[in-house]
């Protein structure tokens, strides 16, 4: 096994004997590598570098043709360097090689290439202008959009290197420069990511990676007074602290936070044994550790006890394993902290009276495991049905009217994404109008692209990732008016 010790961009002014607490590889808990502990002088020197880069260096000037190429040769990189990054991901955060492979690393590359695309088409508008205040008067108005300057952004540890695709696209496309603060937890794939960057020629300052823990790094990166601008992924609870400490030169805020997505089945699903799948993968996936996790499986009533035995018929063959062995198909959760957070979970159903169908447990004694778990008989009081638990754990209730349906779905804090599956058009269209959710998917499940905005309704979030609507947070509009 490889040993990582990796150093912020401006190393040699690092203070080098502040590390992190060790990295750990959560399948078994060994040590894997270590990394800078950086504190709020180190986040001052970043945004200090990104700023003489922002405001004198060559990145916002350059032609927006060569900005774009070279985030396309970011793309081709990424997708170069699969295998490595892939394995990365996996020794720091658990998941499975594979899915890695096929997942997180080709739709960070696409990200790139999708925004390599929009650096040539940020545009402004004509305006044709009346101002009745001044007859006869002519005037030539038009809007341009600029980058909004210097970024924060401070990502978790779920899609590492996703994440740090999803923030660093969009804002170098438009311009801008970006301190960057990855998760204590897995900061190894951002580290390679920006190291990359650099070998392919990027300006000095442009990109800095500063880790760190959140409550030093990042909340300093967040009040910081010479950013102007922080985009956070992560909980609900922090998003809000981060929201206060940005309040100090109000610098705008991006969020994408929490979620307690319902996916509902009715009995005229197309396929049942797909939508069984569906069900299965929307609360497995990436072990439940998802934002947009399906946590709340809605099942109509009578096909409710089919679809519950399905999904945990699944449930129960699951391989379990460590990342790197190639047939595993859920890893450990990401920490020692996260296991204690899923199964007190866990825990607090049983204690609450809900009935576990199957798991419910860590699994094993060694590493971070548990159980994929689906619980049935539970009440909209339970913790266990209102809260974000994170981990591979569904709550399974039934439904007779799709009126009360819809209320019972919306019946959260959160409103990041839902999934339908029926084959009656005008019901699916009409249960997705009502949903209070950034997505919905229909007859699927966890279906992502660069080219579609995410984000959330409700406590989930401000503002939305990819697709062009993420501009909107990394440019700001200027209108210019000529008098002729
Ligand atoms: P956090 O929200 O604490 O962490 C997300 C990021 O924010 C990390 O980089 C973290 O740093 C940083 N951070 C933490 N505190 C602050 C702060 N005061 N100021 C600025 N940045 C801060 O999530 P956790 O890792 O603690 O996970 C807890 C729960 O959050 C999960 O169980 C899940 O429910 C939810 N979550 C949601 C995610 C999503 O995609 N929406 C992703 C991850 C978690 P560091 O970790 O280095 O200390």
């Amino acid at each position: 096994m490889r040993f990582y010790i990796i150093q912020p961009q401006y190393d040699e002014e690092l203070q080098t004997s502040n590390f992190l607490p060790n990295l750990f590889n959560p399948a078994d808990a060994s040590v894997i590598a270590r990394v800078s502990d950086s504190d709020k002088e180190d986040i001052s020197r970043a945004v200090a570098a990104a700023r003489r880069a922002f405001e004198s260096g060559p990145w916002r000037r350059m032609t927006p043709s060569e900005r774009g190429k070279y985030l396309w040769r970011v793309g081709d990189a990424i997708l170069e360097h699969a295998d490595e990054l892939a394995e990365l991901e996996s020794i720091d955060n658990g998941k499975p090689r594979a899915v890695a492979r096929v997942a997180d690393v080709p739709l960070a590359a696409d990200l790139f290439h999708y925004m390599a695309g929009w650096a040539t088409k940020i545009e402004g508008n004509t305006i044709p202008i009346s101002v009745p205040y001044a007859p006869g008067a002519h005037f030539h108005a038009f809007t341009l959009r600029e980058p909004v300057g210097v970024i924060g952004q401070i990502i978790p540890w779920n899609f590492p290197l996703l994440m740090a695709a999803w923030k660093l696209g969009p804002a170098l496309t438009a311009g801008n420069c970006v301190v960057l603060k990855p998760a204590e937890q897995t900061p190894l794939s951002a580290l390679r990511l920006a190291e990359l960057m650099l070998e392919l020629g990027l300006p000095e300052g442009v990109v800095n990676i500063v880790t760190g823990f959140g409550e030093t790094a990042g909340a300093s990166l967040a009040s910081h007074e010479d950013v102007d601008k922080i985009a956070f992924t992560g909980s609900t609870e922090v998003g809000k602290l981060i929201v206060h400490a940005a309040a100090g030169n109000l610098k705008k805020v991006s969020l994408e936070l929490g979620g307690k997505s319902p996916n509902i089945i009715f009995k005229d699903a197309p396929n049942l044994e797909a939508a069984v799948a569906g069900a299965a993968d929307a609360i497995f996936f990436n072990h439940g550790q998802c934002c947009c996790a399906g946590s709340r499986l809605m099942v109509e009533r009578d096909i409710f006890d089919e679809v519950v035995a399905g999904v945990s018929e699944k449930a129960k063959r699951i391989k379990l394993g460590p990342g790197l062995a190639p047939d595993t198909q859920m890893g450990p959760l990401v920490s020692e902290e996260q296991l204690n957070r899923v199964t007190r979970y866990m825990n607090l159903g049983k204690e609450e009276g809900a009935c576990y169908v199957t798991g419910g447990r860590r699994a094993g004694d060694q590493g971070y495991f548990v159980q994929p778990t689906v619980i049935k008989d539970v009440r909209d009081n339970m913790s266990i049905v209102r809260e974000e638990i994170f981990g591979p754990v569904v709550v399974a209730e039934s439904f007779n009217k799709p009126e009360e349906l819809v209320l019972k779905a919306n019946q959260t804090q959160y409103g990041l994404a839902a999934g339908v599956w029926t084959r009656d058009i005008a019901k699916a269209h009409k249960v997705a109008a009502a949903l209070k959710a950034g997505t919905v998917w229909i007859n699927c499940y966890n279906v992502f692209d660069s080219a579609l905005p995410f984000g959330g309704y409700k406590q989930s979030g401000w503002g939305r990732e990819m697709g062009h609507d993420v501009l909107e947070l990394y440019t700001q509009t200027k209108a210019v008016v000529v008098g002729l």
